[in-house]
């Protein structure tokens, strides 16, 4: 009970971040900077080790934006010239340009790499279908909904692999979800089409956007735990499902807000997780931090890892006594 874990990405440390950007240039061929994704994986396998975190991730030091990585591995995209976000950000946004297929698994390699790393479960991450096809321009397919439909059945395939390659806990992330509220049903219905049947442990993690929106339909998403950020916003949330009555899944419990510098104190996590354990039994809770952690420092990240497990433990001692 109270298994605590991390929600995707960590951050890349500066020898990393480096080497991509002469790979970019062309300066550094794919071989050396492999070298280099392996071995900051490797680092952060081990610092997760010993904090003591019970289900782990791979870091994704290999991968850029959640999007762009899959639809790089896709067959049916292309990449858009440079496009404006907020502000003053500019990046390449993919365009479905066919029929959206896959030559060969995308995510198996690096989680059997990871896996082969410790005894503790590696989560296998996916972006969820209707998060790739928001966060792309569709320019071959008939509607938003046969473009997400399609990359659903691509997006199951991958998540079928990785049962296969022997992943317990297979995440799927669709952020995009919670701020197209309108749109719920359809991601709904692509993310069944990747979960069907699975017998690992499915999850999905959703953030930004308006929960008074999306939440009375939480528990239509075909997955067993729904990961969301609380400590971003003030454990309001719990407000939420204390409404609600009894919530049928099991929830990721983000306590540490990704967004800030400020590493939070042990004793405000264990005050909040107790605030959490009013509306949620223990084992239907998993404790992580509100989002993936690759806009900290590597050091900033590991503090914050490091309170979730410390405040974790607190817990479940008290708990248990
Ligand atoms: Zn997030």
């Amino acid at each position: 009970m109270l298994l605590t874990t991390s929600v995707g990405s960590l951050p890349k440390p500066d020898y990393l971040t480096k080497a991509r950007t002469q790979a970019r240039k062309g300066e550094l061929d794919a071989k050396a900077l492999r070298e280099l994704e392996e071995r900051a994986t490797r680092e952060w396998i081990r610092t997760q080790e010993e904090l003591d975190i019970d289900i782990i991730v791979d870091g994704e030091q290999y991968r850029g934006d959640m999007v762009a990585y899959f639809a790089e591995y896709f067959s049916g995209f292309k990449t858009s010239e440079l496009v404006r976000s907020y502000g003053n950000r500019y990046y390449r946004k993919p365009i479905i340009v066919g029929k959206v297929g896959r030559r060969k698994p995308v995510t198996v390699e690096w989680w059997k790499f990871a896996q082969g790393l410790t005894t503790r479960p590696v989560k296998g991450m996916l972006t969820g279908p209707y998060t790739i096809m928001d966060w792309s321009f569709n320019e071959y397919y008939p509607s938003r909904r046969a473009a997400t439909l399609a990359i659903a059945q691509v997006v199951r395939d991958e998540a079928e692999d990785l049962e296969r390659a022997g992943a317990q806990y297979i995440q799927i992330d669709e952020p995009a979800i919670s701020t197209r509220p309108e749109e719920m049903d359809l991601a709904i219905e692509a993310l069944g089409i990747v979960t069907k049947g699975l017998r690992a442990e499915t999850i999905t993690h959703i953030c930004y956007g308006d929960f008074n929106a999306i939440g009375p339909k939480l528990h239509k998403l075909p997955v067993d735990q729904i990961d969301l950020e609380f400590a971003n916003r003030n454990f309001e949330l719990l407000d939420f499902f204390k409404k609600r009555g009894r919530f049928p899944k099991a929830v990721g419990l983000g306590v540490v807000d990704v967004h800030s510098h400020r590493i939070e104190s042990t004793d405000e996590v264990i005050a909040n997780l107790k605030k959490a354990l009013k509306v949620f039994k223990p084992e239907q809770i998993y404790v992580d931090p509100d989002c993936g952690l690759k806009t900290r420092t590597p050091e900033e990240a590991t503090q914050k890892l490091r309170v979730v497990v410390e405040a974790t433990k607190a817990v479940r001692e008290e708990l248990f006594d």
